[in-house]
């Protein structure tokens, strides 16, 4: 009896999803004129053999594809190098295929994580929540708040710490990562108060998405940052940490002050020109 008790835990760990090829959704990637030329480039210099390091048997010329080392969804920008194709036996394809899946799926990155999950419980560490648009001082104005005796949750950061690029460098392929991490931060605050006060760093225009948020988390206070549009793109200018991302968050900034609602107990705070 006793050993079926210590197996029960070691079943229930089980993983029952299977490991199936991604539907064949025809990708127009595929038939441009670009992946054509780089595809046959490939081929060509390979010989029309097999170069997978792990191929098995004799390498002959075989029929099998232009194959990209990165793949795709993790290196957009290598798309077209030549350095970046190996021309790969279907047999090998396949394989590699499979593994690449696992390997996503043991990292979790093909389940999307919630922007808004469900299950989070009232935090029991006093919080405040720091909504507004980018470039409007949100995480200057909570690093003050907090003065270094807390806990600040950004997603900014996150995913600076897990791509371990700088700042605002992180592609989107670190954003699911990044918010399920950041969801684990704010289910710990339900939790042990291991922190004196934490902030967390959302955008949230409406004020429906705040309300949310109030609901959930019950924090001491919601603060908006009211940086007019025209501050916010002065101060992504003057930022040259930005660069990369600078086209998708002037964006982002008029987005968000498109859909800007106030909300009845939001504490208003101004630009950062108003905190000194
Ligand atoms: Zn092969």
């Amino acid at each position: 009896m006793a050993r079926i008790g210590m197996l029960k835990p070691r079943l229930s760990t089980v993983d029952t999803r299977t490991v199936r090829p991604m539907a064949k959704v025809a990708d127009p990637y595929y038939g441009t004129a670009e992946h054509k030329a780089w595809a046959g480039d490939v081929k060509q210099r390979a010989g029309g053999v097999c170069q997978d390091p792990e191929h098995k048997g004799e390498r002959l010329v075989c029929k099998g594809i232009a194959d990209h080392i990165e793949e795709r969804r993790d290196r957009p920008d290598l798309q077209l190098d030549p350095g970046n194709g190996m021309y790969r036996c279907w047999s090998c394809h396949a394989r590699k295929t499979y593994m690449a899946r696992q390997a996503r799926m043991e990292r979790g990155d093909d389940v999307p994580a919630a922007n808004h999950p469900e299950w989070l419980l009232p935090s029991v560490v006093p919080l405040t929540i720091v909504c507004g648009p980018p470039a409007s001082g949100k995480t200057t104005w909570a690093r003050q708040q907090l003065a270094g005796r807390g806990l600040l949750i950004d997603l900014d950061e996150i995913m600076a710490k897990l791509s371990g690029l700088a700042l605002y460098e992180a592609g989107r392929e670190w954003l699911n990562p990044a918010v399920r991490q950041r969801n684990a931060l704010l289910g710990a605050l339900s939790k042990q108060p291991k922190f004196p006060r934490a902030g967390l760093i959302v955008s949230e225009p409406t004020a429906e998405r705040r309300e949310w948020w109030a609901r959930k988390l019950r924090p001491t206070r919601i603060v908006v940052i009211e940086t007019p549009e025209a501050i916010c793109m002065q101060r992504l200018e003057g930022d040259p940490r930005r660069d990369r991302r600078r086209a998708e968050v002037t964006e982002a900034v008029k987005a968000w002050w498109r859909s800007y609602t106030r909300r009845p107990g939001d504490v208003i705070v101004g630009p950062p020109e108003a905190w000194r």
